[in-house]
């Protein structure tokens, strides 16, 4: 069945994938939105003629502009922040795909359910930071949440039965354990960013590909885990699954464990999330136990990767606790890209800011901002 889609960060890892998607089952896409990468930009608009394009660097929509003046099927320009709101309210698409990265998708992905669509969520900040927001106005609107994210999409996946889903008891949320495994904070303590950006299993963009070093990636797809399948943090344990091939795995009430596996590739829970509850082809290739012959199972390290026992401190406090550690990471990571501070800095930056207040309690909109504008402050101050 045709699909029409709008998809957000559209010049990323997860966006040029989810383009694979559309490409291979002939998807119409109605819109696309973007930072920077205008040239990238350009091509997917000449691929894919896309209705309205949103681009949030304002001298990059300039460059846009002028590259697609005086063209008859130019698509309609969107600017900023605001227009990637705009796009996401649109109505038209069948889907919004979220595959920003950071806090910068949240108002994306409330404005997408507010105005009635199902999302597609690769943004996990979106439900990291403001996960109670977007929950609630899920719920109120009726709208579906896709997981895209491939841990996510596994559970998703493992729970489709109703019955036994009504009996969940455990949640496996498997971990790489990125390309520090086993490594110790003495060890960890002169890592660059070239040594962080080598992820063994998965091609992502530079912000997830530290995060995965640190462990913070599983911290947040933790926080993420609890949003989307309702359980509390203590109910979810994180497995080191060192080849990517288990995705993630749920157990039942009487011990029974339903697992998703298939080869790493992000391609396989992007398409599910837009065929979901059908399964359509996929050019992914197969999984292969025999030439696979085994699979191997650790522990996660939370004494040395600090991130992770931050973000689940976080999420025990509570209200805008997971808040302040996503924007505490973002400020952080973006300074480690810069060479401005050290690896172990990341977890020490994030753990304070999560350990300097009580955090709880409800929150709005403009909490979830403000919260983040002083996690990023703390940073800039404790570096
Ligand atoms: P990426 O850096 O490769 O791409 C990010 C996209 O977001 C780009 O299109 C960029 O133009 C856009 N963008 C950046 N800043 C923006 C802003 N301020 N406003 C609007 N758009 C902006 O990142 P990615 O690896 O594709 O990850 C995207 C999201 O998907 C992240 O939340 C990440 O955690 C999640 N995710 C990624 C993977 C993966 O394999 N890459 C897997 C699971 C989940
Ligand atoms: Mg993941």
């Amino acid at each position: 069945m045709s699909k029409k889609i709008t998809l957000l960060g559209s010049t990323g890892s997860i966006g040029t994938q989810s383009l694979d998607v559309a490409r291979m089952h002939g998807y119409e896409i109605f819109g696309l939105a973007a930072n920077s990468r205008v040239e990238r930009l350009l091509a997917q608009i000449e691929e894919f003629h896309p209705q309205y394009v949103a681009v949030v660097n304002e001298e990059a929509c300039d460059k846009l502009e002028g590259m697609l003046s005086g063209r008859a099927d130019a698509p309609r320009l969107l600017r900023g922040a605001e227009g990637l709101r705009t796009l996401a309210a649109m109505d038209g698409p069948d889907v919004v795909l979220n595959a920003v990265v950071g806090i910068a998708g949240l108002a994306a992905s409330l404005a997408a359910i507010e105005s009635g669509h199902d999302l597609a969520l690769a943004n996990k900040e979106s439900l990291v930071t403001g996960g109670h927001l977007v929950t609630d106005a899920v719920r109120r609107r009726g709208v579906k949440l896709l997981p895209v994210d491939s841990e996510h999409s596994a559970i998703f996946q493992c729970l489709q039965d109703a019955n036994s889903a009504k009996r969940l008891e455990k949640i496996l949320l498997t971990a790489s354990g990125g390309p520090f495994f086993g490594m110790k904070t003495a060890e960890l303590a002169g890592k660059t960013k070239e040594d962080a950006l080598k992820h063994p299993n998965w091609n992502m963009g530079a912000k997830i590909t530290i995060d995965s070093a640190t462990l913070m990636n599983k911290g947040l797809e933790l926080i993420e885990a609890v949003w989307l399948f309702g359980l509390p943090e203590d109910r979810i344990q994180i497995v080191v699954q060192r080849e990517s091939i288990i995705h993630s795995a749920v157990q039942f009430a009487d011990h029974s464990i339903i697992a998703q596996m298939g080869v790493p590739d992000m391609r396989i829970p992007i398409q599910y999330a837009l065929t979901w509850p059908d399964r359509l082809p996929s050019p992914v290739e197969e999984l292969d136990f025999t030439k696979l012959k085994h699979l191997s199972f650790d522990v996660v390290d939370e004494e040395t990767f600090r991130c992770l026992a931050a973000c689940k401190k976080a999420i025990r406090k509570g209200g805008l606790g997971p808040c302040a550690a996503n924007g505490a990471n973002e400020e952080a990571v973006r300074l480690f890209l810069q060479d401005k501070i050290g690896f172990l800095d990341i977890g020490r930056l994030v753990e304070g800011v999560v350990d300097s207040d009580s955090y709880g309690g409800d929150y709005t909109l403009e909490d979830v901002y403000a919260c983040d504008a002083m996690a990023r402050a703390y940073v800039k101050a404790h570096v």
